[in-house]
């Protein structure tokens, strides 16, 4: 079809005088997931180009910071969200503004946290809706840190979860669970998390993650530890008046906000057991770093747009209380660093530090708003299964929540760490534990343990550690390997010295304990300690034997004794050889001695 040339400049003249009229359309800063109405959610490429775009227009007010690179090459990147472009670790701590990390995607799967700070970050500087949250806040945004498991993406990666359409996988790019691997940091992740942690020394953690296990009411649930390894001021903030808090104005949002319910929870009746994490664990880590953390858990059957607007709305209430209570929590965080420092600056052998806590009988009403179950016995499990109904079930239950410690330790003036044990001092060092090495060689008796391992049977985090179940352990039954000795021990120079007067003594004490739950020991960077170098031959043992039963009564006694009550040990020839060349003079007195002393003061110690 021809043109009608002349009616050219009429419409020009319209269409111009519409543009002059209305304006340039509004810019579409609707987030990637907002986009797809909540469907998917971004690529990290896409994630970050959201995120420059939104830093291109508030230059003055984000900074986008890389922080390392993922096992696969990736840049990791912390987003700083400052009100006034000031974005100096040391500045914003010496003008009293809380620092708040938001750590998204540890487990790339559960990622509505990613979408929901996305939001909330065009809200903070570019609609300013939500400027408010940085009147004295500075905010660390890491939209994804496990990045190269956001990017293993498929639609089958989480088979409890609805929702969105694909997502990533839950461990990195060497199959280790971030989450799992805060201690001992095995992975170039959590090394390089812990630099700039160390960097930035956040005044509040939170790590966004979704559910497994029970079906409920609760479209939003989080935890907070405040057990007796917990400052008890910070505790007592975060749980009469922070909890209370988030739980108003998260409710009042619209959202159904609860305490987290942990995995295998499928019979609430019988009530809710709640557990203080772990130091493998983001918020357990927390507390060794004397810093509130926050375990943000959406429900995983919850629509994608519920979640990505309920966990928005609850990284906005923390916000505004932090906001609220600045003074309240820079006092209290450093309180808690001075404290620890002062108490490290003697060995107070009457001095409990709680290692390991667990719940006690005490219970207190709780009021649970769950689902209707039917329990219905399985022809192909052959056991009773749970089949939720969508009918509201709001019931009182006892809520175990009464935390007491049930293996505590005096911590010692201070440690040493013999030069050779090089992986075990690294993990101090990226921890920031100021450490000094000695400048000659040092022999003296020190307090250390003796320790009878048990490992367990199965792997966990490519590692076959001692008594670490996976999730939840129960800390109430557990027995300690090792007991207090005193031992003369040589020390190389080199060897490190890491006094408790510093603001991370509980890393290095959960560390370098040996029953502690995720200690060096109970991962088994210790383990050559336990293993027997030397044998006897049985043509050299079998007259031994009898030359050592003819000299001894006690030990033919003993051997006797034993013949009669362990019956593994009567039917193991070699064992009972073997029992022989314990008892002499050839046996290595070193197996099971843990070669780190602690140390009751500095004073002789060769440092400079
Ligand atoms: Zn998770």
């Amino acid at each position: 079809m021809k043109t009608h040339s002349a009616l050219l400049p009429v419409l020009t003249l319209i269409i111009s005088s519409f543009i002059l009229a209305q304006g340039p359309p509004p810019a579409d800063w609707r987030t990637p997931t907002e986009i797809c109405e909540y469907r998917c959610t971004p690529r990290y490429e896409e994630t970050l180009a959201y995120i420059r775009r939104v830093a291109a227009a508030a230059p003055k007010q984000v900074k986008i910071e890389p922080w390392g690179k993922t096992g696969e090459g990736r840049e990791l990147v912390g987003v700083v969200v400052s009100k006034d472009g000031v974005f100096d670790p040391a500045a914003i701590h010496k003008a009293d503004r809380p620092v708040v990390y938001i750590q998204n995607g540890i487990h790339p799967g559960e990622i509505e946290g990613k979408d929901a700070s996305l939001a909330l970050l065009r809200d903070m500087v570019v609609t300013k809706a939500r400027a408010n949250l940085l009147e004295r806040a500075v905010v660390i945004i890491v939209p994804v840190y496990n990045i190269d498991g956001h990017e293993r993406v498929s639609r089958y990666n989480r088979i409890n979860q609805n929702g969105p359409e694909e997502m990533g996988w839950r461990a990195q790019s060497n199959n280790l669970n971030l989450n799992r691997d805060y201690l001992k940091a095995d992975s170039v992740e959590a090394r390089q998390f812990l630099a700039y942690f160390t960097k930035w020394l956040p005044d509040f953690f939170i790590d966004d993650h979704v559910t497994d296990g029970a079906d409920y009411q609760y479209d939003v649930t989080y935890s907070i530890d405040f057990g007796p390894d917990v400052d008890p001021a910070l505790a007592a903030w975060q749980r009469d008046e922070l909890r209370p808090y988030i739980e108003r104005s998260v409710t009042d949002s619209g959202h159904v906000i609860g305490l987290y319910v942990g995995v295998g929870e499928a019979n609430p009746t019988k009530g809710l057991k709640m557990v203080q994490d772990e130091p493998r664990f983001s918020t357990g880590y927390m507390i060794l770093q004397n810093r509130p953390g926050l375990l943000v858990e959406m429900h995983m059957l919850k629509d994608y747009k519920m979640r990505v607007l309920g966990n928005y709305e609850l990284l906005r209430a923390i916000l505004e209380k932090v906001n609220t209570d600045a003074d309240k929590l820079l006092k209290m965080n450093r309180a808690v660093d001075a404290a620890t420092i002062a108490a490290g600056k003697a060995y107070d052998p009457g001095r409990k530090m709680a290692l390991r806590t667990a719940p006690s009988e005490r219970s207190k009403p709780f009021h649970y708003l769950g689902y209707k179950r039917n329990q219905v016995l399985s022809e192909i499990s052959g056991a009773v299964w749970n089949q939720y109904t969508r009918e509201p079930e709001n019931i009182d239950i006892p809520l175990y929540n009464d935390f007491q410690p049930t293996l505590t330790v005096a911590p010692p003036r201070a440690y040493i760490v013999p030069a050779q044990w090089v992986h075990v001092i690294e993990v101090l060092r990226a921890h920031g534990v100021q450490m000094q090495a000695t400048t000659a060689a040092w022999e003296s008796e020190v307090e250390t343990y003796r320790c009878e391992p048990h490992w367990h049977n199965t792997l966990f985090e490519g590692r076959h550690p001692m008594s670490i179940g996976d999730f939840n352990a129960d800390s109430s039954h557990y027995q300690p390997m090792c007991k207090a000795v005193k031992e003369k021990l040589s020390y190389p120079a080199g060897s490190m010295v890491v006094p408790l007067d510093q603001r991370a003594a509980r890393v290095a004490v959960h560390w370098l304990e040996p029953d502690a739950p995720d200690s060096a020991v109970q991962w088994g960077f210790f383990d050559a300690i336990f293993e027997q170098k030397e044998y006897g031959e049985p043509y050299v043992l079998e007259p031994l034997a009898r030359e050592m039963l003819a000299k001894d009564p006690v030990l033919k006694a003993e051997f006797e004794k034993k013949l009669v009550e362990d019956k593994a040990f009567a039917g193991n020839p070699d064992a009972r050889l073997n029992f022989f060349y314990d008892h002499s003079p050839y046996y290595d007195s070193r197996i099971g001695l843990y070669p780190v002393g602690r140390l009751a003061n500095l004073e002789g110690i060769p440092v400079k």
